[in-house]
Formats: structure tokens, sequence, C-alpha cells
């Protein structure tokens, strides 16, 4: 008897920590090299097989994808949101294939692809509702990228300038419906209006090397 009592008051334990867990507040890690292991960028492994999104669309290989993560190299950061999970990335989402970065508040971000800046919003109050600041990339091709939450005055490019893949665009804040400060990135193709269509998107440098980007889990810009 007293081994089934032990028993249920372990799995109780056992269970109260995992539901405890899930409650964790979003983390910033601060000394990112610990917990990932910069070696394995060697090899990047990607187990490519067609994966669909939460509306059937495929995501593009990513040992040829177009995209980089959009943090400087040998960074990196927790997840918060990702590809079809809840909020404002929930499926029936416009945002749906958005990711949220974890950049801390005034941590620079980088180009994940290069292009023509289409759109610069930066006077907007640096904590607030609305979209707050962000700037548009037209990639060329008929896609455009978003990177959202800047504080005011916290984006370094103009409208109009060419950027390369890899180039500082602006600081991490919390303006727009951010509840902490992160980066809110995110592809869409034909115009980037709202409500516009976000298509999934993979990262050629993440480690570790996931074709569908998970959230809540902590990913290392690699060198290329
Ligand atoms: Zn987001």
């Amino acid at each position: 008897m007293d081994k089934v009592k032990a028993f249920f008051i372990l799995l109780a334990l056992m269970l109260s920590f995992i539901a405890c867990d899930k409650r964790k507040p979003f983390i910033v890690v601060k000394d990112p090299d610990k917990t990932v292991d910069k070696d394995s960028c060697g090899h990047l492994n990607f187990h490519y097989e067609k994966q669909e999104g939460c509306d059937g669309q495929i995501y593009p290989d990513p040992s040829t994808s177009e995209y980089i993560l959009p943090f400087r190299k040998g960074e990196s950061y927790l997840t918060g949101l990702t590809n079809c999970s809840s909020s404002y990335h929930a499926p029936d989402k416009p945002d749906r294939y958005a990711f949220d970065f974890n950049l801390s508040e005034g941590n620079e971000f980088i180009a994940a692809r290069g292009g023509v800046v289409a759109k610069v919003v930066e006077d907007q109050s640096s904590e607030g509702g609305g979209a707050g600041n962000y700037l548009v990339i037209n990639h060329l091709d008929g896609t455009y990228a978003y990177y959202l939450h800047s504080p005011k005055k916290g984006i370094y490019v103009k409208k109009g300038q060419t950027v390369q893949q890899g180039d500082v665009l602006g600081i991490v804040g919390r303006s727009g419906l951010a509840g902490y400060p992160h980066l809110h990135f995110i592809v869409v193709k034909g115009s980037y209006a709202w409500p516009y269509h976000s298509i999934p998107i993979t990262f050629r440098n993440t480690l570790p090397a996931d074709v569908i980007i998970k959230e809540h889990t902590l990913y290392m810009a690699c060198n290329e």
C-alpha cells in the first residue's frame, strides 16, 4: 500500500513540475555559448521532407534557403511564439508564419535577406498598442519581410535604401503589440498591406538544424 501511495505522490510531483515548467516566463539567455554546442555548426543536418505548414504550404529546403536568422552569427536566442502556434501566430491569423526571437531590449537585429527598404515606421511610442515601430524589406521577388517592435528611433535604415543580407537594421524593443521585448519577424507574399499573406520560410544557418523553427527553443546563428 505504501508503495502505491509513494507512486502517486511521485506522479503528482512530476505532473506539477511539468505544469510549472509550461508557465515559465520568457527568458533571455545572456550566456548562450553554454547551451548550444557551436562545434555542431560545421555539419548542419536538416531532415527535409517537404514539411507542410498549418495551411498546407510547403516549407522550402533549408539547405538552399535564401534566409539566415535575423541576428548576428555566433549569437543564440530563445524563440517565443513561432509558426502556427497561438495568439497572433495562430493558424487562422495573417501572422501564422511569424517568428518571435527573444533578443533583449537594445540588441541589434540584422537582415535575414537582402533587398530594398520599402517602409520604415519609427516615430511611434516605444511602448504601446498598434503596429508600433517596424520596417519592411522588399526582396524583389514578390516577397517582403517585416521586422517589428523596435523602440522609437530604433531603426537604422531609410526607405529606398538597399540592404545586404547580414546588415544591421535596428534594435529590438517592445513597441506595438509586444508584451515583452522581442523581434517579430515574418515574410509575406504579393503585397505587404494588411491583412497580408504570410508564407513559411526556413533558415539555412540555424542550430539546432530544424526545418520548422520550434517555439520556446534556443537557436544559434551559425556561420555559413
Ligand atoms: Zn510575434
